[in-house]
């Protein structure tokens, strides 16, 4: 016997759980099929070992691989890199939780700034008006806390977001004094956690473990702790684990028949459903949608015009760090420093436009500030090199000790744009294959100049601010980086087939029963995380579908 639902939705992340969600309340019958384990509060240990350097999160490139190249003619090489997550809840499960929402401008890019040379910038074919409540409901129904009255270049919005912020450390305020003095707005900075209980969940206990980690307390935002439970809880929904998609397949007309997949046991199973939904990370959808052949879509569903996997960006990543030393402060003033509080918790948007100067185009970004990770072997890593000296033994110990009794390392965190160009995107790799032997995602990087020089001004204006906070020894660690695990822009969202996989709606151009959701839909990255913003268009997407049914 077939099995038959009404909604089959591949991956259970920020860009799967809306959908499930949304259908689920609506009385739809909808699976979703998740190639990661479920995780209990108990599997969520403090413990860097299993949780940063094993395969707890993402998988060993051996058994799993994505390949990268930084050229076309390169030969890729196998890395983990651009894997999310592989979990019930996708990376929502172990993200830091900083949570914005894009801006007005981030949706119309091409049109603000002109056509860029070398880019395949678009405008999105929705703006920021209609997402607006999709952003409240997300803040609200997962919880997001903050106080955005606070930001003077907060995108418009009704009132504020619905928790209070969480508490920070006393060198926030040094921040906010820092910044007004160089007439700048550090703000709160909004993050999924909660500061006070909610449909069962704690509030933070401030650990200081979100980014890399679970939350067993529930107090992170994530879809496994919110909307999945939610679904379930209409008795609509299944959440299958340990199930791998590896084609959707045709029926008449060009209608996909429903989901092929492997189970937890490794059985190849098909499900047949009205709608299939595609939310497995910006990278693993294009590879699903590529890997999904037939006779129509020979090169891939959606595939016809070329554009699966085309227009891939990641968030460009600048960070710079600084020592706060305690020696010349007051006691007061020390004990302030070395208080043990986990959050920074500031913000800084000031930058989100630039005046064009040499490759920039006018676009900034948003920086934050937070305290160096508690990780030890991170912190440890970091102190073993003098030069091209190895330090060991006692005077890393030594070193150890005075990184952290002598002062506190302060870090920022920079977002900015990422510019699609014709050459970064995702394909099948002719020569890597996963443990099942289905072709990995081969992920071809190529950068546009503007990324690096915006990145470096925010660098310059972030460096500012943290000599003016009290920090020394300030390093710039990456200007024009890349943030693997913030992805966009593979199955591009548009009007147009001939430059976009799927319509305003998500819908895949040319065939009438697939959708796609997640990150892979967003035109353009922004200038924050955007996480928030899969969410949103998710639940935009979701509840559509809800409204209009398998035939729109
Ligand atoms: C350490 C870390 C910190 C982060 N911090 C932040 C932050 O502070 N702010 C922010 O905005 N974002 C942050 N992120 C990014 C955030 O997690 C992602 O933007 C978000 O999860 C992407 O949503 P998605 O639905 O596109 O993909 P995912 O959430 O990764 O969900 C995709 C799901 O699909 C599943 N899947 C993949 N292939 C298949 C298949 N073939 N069959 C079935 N299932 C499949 C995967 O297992 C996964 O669970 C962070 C991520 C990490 C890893």
């Amino acid at each position: 016997v077939t099995e038959r639902v009404d909604v089959v939705v591949v991956g259970s992340g920020a860009g799967g759980a809306p959908v499930a969600y949304a259908l689920a309340r609506a009385g739809a019958k909808v699976l979703v099929l998740e190639k990661g384990p479920r995780h209990q509060a108990r599997d969520f240990l403090h413990d860097e070992i299993s949780s940063c350097r094993r395969d707890f999160w993402v998988p060993f490139p051996e058994a799993d691989p994505h390949t990268l190249r930084r050229s076309p003619d390169a030969r890729a090489h196998e890395t983990n890199a651009g894997w999310i997550s592989q979990c019930v809840g996708g990376g929502t499960v172990h993200m830091s939780g900083f949570f914005f929402r894009f801006h007005p401008d981030d949706f119309r890019l091409r049109s603000k700034y002109g056509p860029l040379t070398g880019s395949t910038v678009t405008d999105w074919p929705i703006d920021y008006a209609t997402l607006a409540p999709f952003y409240d409901r997300i803040e609200r129904e997962l919880g997001v806390s903050g106080d955005v009255s606070k930001n003077p270049f907060e995108p418009p919005r009704d009132g504020n977001l619905p928790y209070p912020p969480v508490a920070t450390h006393p060198v926030a305020r040094w921040i906010d004094q820092a910044g007004a003095d160089l007439g700048l707005h550090p703000y709160p900075v909004p993050r999924a956690i909660l500061t006070a209980p909610k449909d069962g969940r704690q509030a933070c206990v401030y650990c200081p473990l979100c980014g890399s980690y679970g939350c067993e307390v529930d107090a992170k935002s994530s879809t496994l702790a919110s909307l999945l439970p939610a679904a379930e809880a209409t008795g609509s929904c299944e959440i299958r684990p340990g199930c791998m998609v590896f084609d959707i397949p045709l029926a008449r007309a060009g209608h996909a028949r429903g989901a092929r997949y492997l189970d937890a046991e490794g059985r190849e199973r098909e499900v047949q459903a009205d709608v299939v939904v595609v939310a497995a990370s910006a990278i693993e959808s294009a590879r699903l949608l590529l890997l999904s052949r037939s006779g129509r879509f020979p090169g891939g569903l959606g595939h016809q015009n070329g554009q699966v996997g085309k227009n891939l960006c990641f968030s460009t990543l600048t960070k710079l760090e600084g020592f706060i030393p305690k020696a010349r402060l007051s006691p007061a003033r020390q004990a302030e420093l070395m208080a043990t509080a986990p959050f920074v918790g500031r913000a800084v948007q000031d930058f989100l436009h630039l005046e064009p100067e040499g490759e920039t185009f006018g676009k900034g970004g948003t920086f934050h500030l937070l305290w160096a990770h508690p990780n030890p072997i991170y912190a440890a890593e970091k102190l073993i090199m003098d030069g091209d000296r190895l330090v060991w033994g006692g005077e890393l110990m030594e070193r150890m000790h005075r990184r952290f009794t002598e002062g506190r390392m302060l870090e920022v965190e920079g977002f900015s744009e990422w510019l699609p160009t014709p050459g970064c995107g995702v394909d099948l790799d002719p020569h890597a294959r996963d443990r099942w032997g289905f072709p990995a995602a081969r992920i071809t990087v190529a950068r546009h100049p503007s990324d690096r020089a915006a990145s470096a001004r925010l660098a310059r204006e972030a460096r500012r601010l943290l000599a003016a906070v009290g920090a020394e020894a300030i390093e710039t660690l990456e200007v024009g980086g890349e943030t693997w695990v913030l992805q966009t822009g593979t199955c591009r969202m548009g009007e147009d087939p001939k430059t976009s996989v799927v319509d305003p709606r998500g819908r895949v151009h040319g065939v009438p029963n697939v959708y796609v959701s997640d990150g892979a839909a967003l035109p353009t990255s922004g200038a924050v995380p955007c996480t928030e913003t899969i969410l949103a268009n998710a639940l935009r997407i979701g509840e559509h579908l809800a409204r209009t049914g398998a035939n729109p």
